[in-house]
């Protein structure tokens, strides 16, 4: 189906063109060439730490964090029930078992008293993810790591640029990944990012991206490695991409204070809710996300269906609670993130979105929000 308005799409204003004709020109297309230094040191300057790892996508950056702090078979990691799958995946392709978390109603994310209820005798990790970009309570989930002796991943997928009083997310655990799919807030099309807090791990962390390879002995493999690399081209993409990160990031910040505004008046009926802002973080609004309060999961996904057809405007919902897929299903319920899941739906968000199509999906969703209520 094509939509007048879409949730989502790279908008590549700023050099990605020039340094992908200067990549492709010089012949390095694959996983050697200026660009990935270039653009791994662009983001590591964002993020406000040393050094980071380029990957070919945030799933195996997590892989890489999972592997590189010791993750092992029968190990137990703590993390929320509701991600993207690829969070808990990363835990389970080590043989180790996601161990679920409920989020919290206000701020949808995992609270430091959540992840403590939750501990296990085998847990070894905290994952942790920021959500939709609005920082998790990282400082409370740090020191609850510290006090229990276990090590922290923060999964900013959704959340780069976010900040807690200043300090960006990624920067606070023991590793951080990031993500630079087509409809993140940075995009290299494919593409992720890792960091990684020790620096005698960083060296293990490019071995494992690399085949396992010694960095001082071609071809000589001592460990089990992966191909994770990120190529040249992408990371031309990247580089473009990060130059601008400050026009990306504002964008998303007007969107969000103006989809605000626009929906103030469906909050006050009690038919809509917005997420709880918490002083000292800022949010980079990946997707402007709001909870359907009334009706159930049928009104949400009719919501969504009718705004597609009639106004060609295109909604998402929620993401699957883990606890719900086959893979990880428990006996334990998720009451929030369960209901989060199917009562949440997220709006158009890119860049270059204009006040005026905003104010015409939130004219839209306003009426389609009541008229779909009333057929209930
Ligand atoms: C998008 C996303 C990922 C995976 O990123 P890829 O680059 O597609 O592998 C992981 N975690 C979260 C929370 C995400 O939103």
């Amino acid at each position: 189906m094509s939509f007048k308005v879409n949730l989502s799409k790279p908008i590549l204003c700023g050099n990605e063109k020039k340094y992908v004709i200067d990549a492709i020109d010089s012949g390095w297309i694959s996983s050697i060439g200026p660009y990935i230094a270039r653009f791994e040191q662009a983001v590591a300057a964002l993020i406000g730490v040393d050094e980071c790892i380029s990957t070919n996508n945030c799933t195996t950056a997590l892989h890489l964090a999972c592997l590189t702090l010791g993750l092992k078979p029968g190990d137990e990691v703590l993390v929320p029930a509701l991600t993207y799958v690829a969070s808990a995946n990363a835990i389970a392709y080590c043989g180790a078992k996601p161990v679920l978390v409920d989020c919290d109603r206000a701020s949808w994310n995992c609270t430091a008293t959540a992840f403590s209820q939750a501990w296990t005798p085998r847990t070894v990790g905290v994952l942790a993810v920021h959500l939709y970009g609005l920082p998790s309570p990282i400082n409370e989930i740090v020191d609850l790591c510290h006090r229990r002796g276990v090590w922290l991943i923060e999964d900013c997928a959704e959340s780069i640029g976010a900040t807690i009083n200043g300090k960006k997310v990624g920067s606070f655990g023991d590793a951080a990944t990031f993500s630079f799919y087509g409809n993140k807030t940075i995009s290299t099309g494919e593409g992720g990012m890792l960091y990684v807090r020790d620096p005698e791990k960083i060296c293990l962390a490019r071995m494992l991206r690399g085949q396992g390879m010694d960095p001082n002995r071609p071809y000589w493999h001592p460990i089990l490695g992966y191909n994770y690399r990120m190529t040249n081209v992408a990371a031309a993409i990247g580089l473009g991409q990060i130059e601008m990160a400050d026009y990306h990031l504002e964008e998303r910040r007007r969107i969000a204070r103006r989809y605000a505004v626009n929906l103030a008046p469906l909050v006050a009926e009690g038919l809509l809710q917005l997420r709880d802002s918490i002083p000292g973080f800022e949010s980079t609004f990946w997707l402007f996300s709001a909870i359907l309060s009334s009706g159930n999961k049928q009104h949400r996904d009719n919501v969504i269906k009718s705004l597609a057809e009639q106004y060609g405007i295109e909604m998402r919902p929620f993401f699957v609670p883990m606890n719900c897929l086959p893979m990880y299903k428990t006996d334990s319920s998720y009451p929030v993130a369960e209901f989060l899941s199917e009562h949440g739906l997220s709006f158009p968000t890119y860049s270059g979105l204009t006040n005026r199509e905003i104010d015409e999906i939130c004219a839209a969703v306003s009426k389609t929000i009541c008229k779909t209520i009333s057929k209930n």
